[in-house]
Parts: structure tokens; sequence; C-alpha cells
């Protein structure tokens, strides 16, 4: 029996090695002709170096962008495009850069055109977030997807390893939500099949050879899959976990979703039994939660809460925020249990079910 909903999303992609080349002309075929160029503060030499390439077609550069987009920023953001006369904003960098891309799509309908550096996906999503007084808020809204995305695996060869492993596992969260679920759509678990086969398969060479293009070309592929998936897809208790400790504790995000998924996969796999075996068959294991482990385990990212600086005392409190509003789930969602797993999470055991 084949019985599903699907219903996709207007990407403009141009993916390739050296495609950044092309932004110029990419502009000109949208009609854009004053970019507000975007960066985070510790990438103002790519901002610059976009502004360069743009030449006459760049207005100016806001090299402010922030990991959760804070209101405020986007205020900043906004009187700076508005008084520039900006036509399009350019973002260049991770799912930070690219958050504030959108958030000014929502805000002021300013056409975004993205170029990701990292594995985050954000730019084939429709999902917006924006944190005030440490509360983040998202939403879906199809206003915020890029007019264009331009993937360059050149610009990703500079990501550390670590921080490659812990994004790269960031994608693999996404498209991990869009396998073990019980709202399978075929479509969607196509993309985030081939997203986890591409990752594991890619994450380690990058590990072993940073420099080696390939291993670049073939995980920001697997990002743009998985970004894809949780696009067109859905988010279940891995997700709500994440935003639960990146707005109680401010952790990394991407770590986050590192250490955290191996026991989101556990947590999920009575409910999801033979998706869960397709997952393991993608990832190349027998067991996919104790795969994702191993992975995590073998590339050197953290695989404990402890090691972010979570303090055990801080458990009771973090379940109690994760389970206060329902979460659409594989696995019904209890306090105890979401506190259970957190806890192996914090010791950074091996996954098992809770
Ligand atoms: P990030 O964008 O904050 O980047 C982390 C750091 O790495 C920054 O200092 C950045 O400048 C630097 N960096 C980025 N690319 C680099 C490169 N190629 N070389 C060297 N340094 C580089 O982190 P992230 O993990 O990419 O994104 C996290 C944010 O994205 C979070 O706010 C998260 O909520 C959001 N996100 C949103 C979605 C969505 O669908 N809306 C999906 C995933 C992530």
């Amino acid at each position: 029996m084949i019985d599903f909903r699907y219903q996709g999303l207007p990407w403009n992609i141009v993916f390739g090695a050296g495609s950044l080349a092309g932004l110029p002309g990419e502009l000109d075929k949208l009609g854009f002709s004053r970019a507000l160029v975007l960066c985070t503060p510790t990438r103002r030499d790519r901002g610059r170096m976009i502004c360069e390439l743009l030449d006459t077609r760049s207005v100016g550069l806001f090299d402010r962008a922030v990991m959760h987009v804070p209101l405020q920023t986007v205020g900043e953001a906004v009187a700076r495009a508005q008084r520039l006369e900006a036509d399009c904003s350019v973002a260049i960098g991770g799912g930070s850069t690219t958050g504030l891309g959108k958030a000014l799509a929502l805000k002021i309908a300013l056409p975004n055109i993205v170029i990701p550096t990292s594995y985050a996906g954000s730019e084939m999503t429709n999902i917006w977030g924006m944190t005030e007084n440490a509360r983040k808020v998202t939403g879906r809204n199809d206003a915020v997807l890029p007019t264009l995305t331009v993937y360059d695996p050149e610009l990703t060869v500079s990501l550390p390893r670590k921080f490659s492993a812990a994004s790269g596992l960031n994608a693999m969260a996404q498209a991990t939500a869009n396998v073990t679920t019980t709202e399978v759509s075929p479509m969607v678990s196509l993309m985030a099949l081939e997203a986890v086969r591409v990752l594991a398969r890619g994450l380690p060479r990058i590990i072993a050879e940073p420099d080696n293009l390939d291993a670049r070309t073939e995980v920001l592929y697997g990002a743009c899959l998985a970004g894809a998936a949780l696009g067109t897809g859905t988010t279940s208790l891995h997700h709500r976990l994440c935003h639960t400790l990146g707005g109680m504790f401010a952790t990394p995000h991407a770590e986050t979703h590192a250490v955290l998924l191996p026991h989101s996969v556990a947590y999920n796999a009575a409910a999801t039994a033979a998706e869960t075996r397709r997952l393991a068959e993608a990832i190349g294991a027998d067991d996919a939660a104790l795969g994702i482990f191993e992975l995590a385990t073998a590339l050197g990212v953290a695989t404990s809460l402890k090691d972010m600086g979570v303090r055990e005392s801080d458990l009771d409190e973090a379940a109690i925020v994760a389970t206060e509003k329902t979460c659409s789930n594989p696995e019904p969602v209890s306090r105890e249990r979401v506190r259970a797993l957190l806890e192996n999470a914090y010791r950074g055991v091996r996954p098992q079910p809770v």
C-alpha cells in the first residue's frame, strides 16, 4: 500500500565546484542590481570577497550575523537594507547567516540569495527562526525560501575538521528525522536516505583529508538533500530537544544535534522498526542508533552533553521544558522517558531504548 501527501518547494539551485564565479551573471538574470551582502564577523573576508565579485551590483556588507538570529540583529539589518535601498540579500556562511537572509525575506520581503558554507541545510527549508530574550521562535513560511542557492564545495574546504563533522551530523539529523517517522512520504524518504548514505560515506573522508574536494562535494550534496528532506518533511522529538538545550544553555547547534542524534534514534526505534532498519542499511550498520554513535565517535565529535557544559542538575528542568508542549513523535513522549534520554546523552553512553 502506498498512501502519502507530498508538497514540493520551489528550489532554485546551482551546485558545483567553482560555481561561485557565476554569481554576478545569476544576479543579472534575476534582475537584481543592489545586493546587501551578509556574513558573520569571523568571516568578514568572505563577505568582502563577495562584494568585490559583485562589483557595482553590491551596495554594502552587513557583517554581524550571529547564531539563532537575534531580533535586534534583524532590526539593524532591516534598517541597513532599507537605507541602502537593497533589492536582494546575498548571504555567505552557515545556518546563522542564511537565517538572517531568511529573516529579511520574512520581515521586509527582501529576496534572498544564499551561498552555504556549512552543512546546516537551512537554505533548502522554509523554516525560519528568530530569538528574543533567550527564546527562539520558529515557523514555516515559503516566503523565506532562497530565490537562488549557489553551492560551491570549494568554499567548505576551510571548515575546521571538528566543525565539519558536527555540521555533517546536523545534516544527518535532518535526514534521519525524515526516515524514522510514521508520516513517511516516499518522495521525502528517497532524499533522506540518499542523504544519509552520502553523509555516512563522505564524512570520514573529510576527517581523513579535509582538503579533498571530492569528499567536500559529496558531503555538501548530502547536506543539500538532507535540507530538502527537512524542508518537505517533518521534525520530531529530536529537533525539540536540540532547540530546548540550545535555548536554555546556549549549547552549540551542530554539536547538540551530533550528541543527541543516536539517542533520539534509539528512542523511536520500536515505533519505527522498518524505517530504522532502512536507516541502518543506509549508514552501513547493523543497528542505526549504534551506527550513528560509532560514526560520531570515529569522527571525533563530542558525544556527551557533559562535554558541552550542561550540568547534571540541568536535566530535570530541560525535560520539563521539552515536554511542556505536545510534540509530534513516533513514540509517545513522556517527561520521564525524555529525562532518561537526556541522562544517556549527558553521560555519552551507548544509545539504548528508554
Ligand atoms: P553557523 O552558521 O553559526 O557557523 C558556525 C561558525 O562557523 C561561524 O562562526 C561561521 O562564520 C563559521 N563558518 C561557516 N562556514 C565556514 C567555513 N566554510 N569555513 C570556516 N568557518 C566557517 O553554524 P551552522 O551550524 O552552520 O548554523 C547554525 C544555525 O542555523 C542555527 O541558528 C540553527 O538554528 C540554524 N539552522 C536552521 C535551519 C532551518 O531550516 N531553518 C536548519 C539548520 C540550521
